[in-house]
């Protein structure tokens, strides 16, 4: 089975997919929106360089394809036939990165908020996404949780 693609016309196609203004993150962007929570786009000069950012409730929000950053979800196992070694490689320095970037910004007291793209075919994700906002909880959100009250834990009271 040969790929389409020279690994380098490949290279270009999966950088374009992982690009701004992707559907996950107007998604995403609509949800805060709708809730009235303004943000910033382009990173503001912070580390890993986070999708939004909320500068005044110092909260970041990272919209993560489960491929692209290794999440441990069906989509994120879904592993290239070609070049699998390239791209495993890749996919573990995106994880370190992540890593990386998000200690960086707990550090400084940012909270940090990861929305995974399997989070988003959830009916939850938006209301859960603004309430780890508005709570400034870091947190992952991803498809595996249910939406079952149980699994979510409460935004935290003190403001
Ligand atoms: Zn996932």
């Amino acid at each position: 089975m040969t790929d389409v693609f020279t690994p380098e016309q490949r290279s270009a196609v999966m950088r374009r997919v992982r690009g701004r203004d992707t559907g996950p993150e107007l998604r995403v962007r609509r949800f805060l929106r709708e809730a009235g929570i303004g943000y910033r786009l382009g990173g503001c000069g912070l580390p890993g360089r986070p999708d939004l950012v909320m500068k005044g409730r110092r909260v970041v929000v990272f919209v993560h394809g489960c491929f692209w950053h290794g999440h441990d979800c069906r989509r994120g196992a879904r592993k290239p036939t070609t070049n699998a070694d390239y791209w495993s490689a890749k996919i573990e320095r995106n994880r370190a990165r992540d890593a990386r970037n998000d200690e960086a910004l707990s550090d400084r007291g940012w909270a940090v908020v990861t929305v995974w793209e399997c989070a988003l075919k959830s009916p939850w994700i938006g209301e859960r996404l603004v309430d780890a906002v508005q709570g400034r909880q870091a947190t992952a959100l991803c498809g595996a949780l249910s939406g079952s009250a149980s699994s979510i834990s409460p935004p935290d009271s003190t403001n």
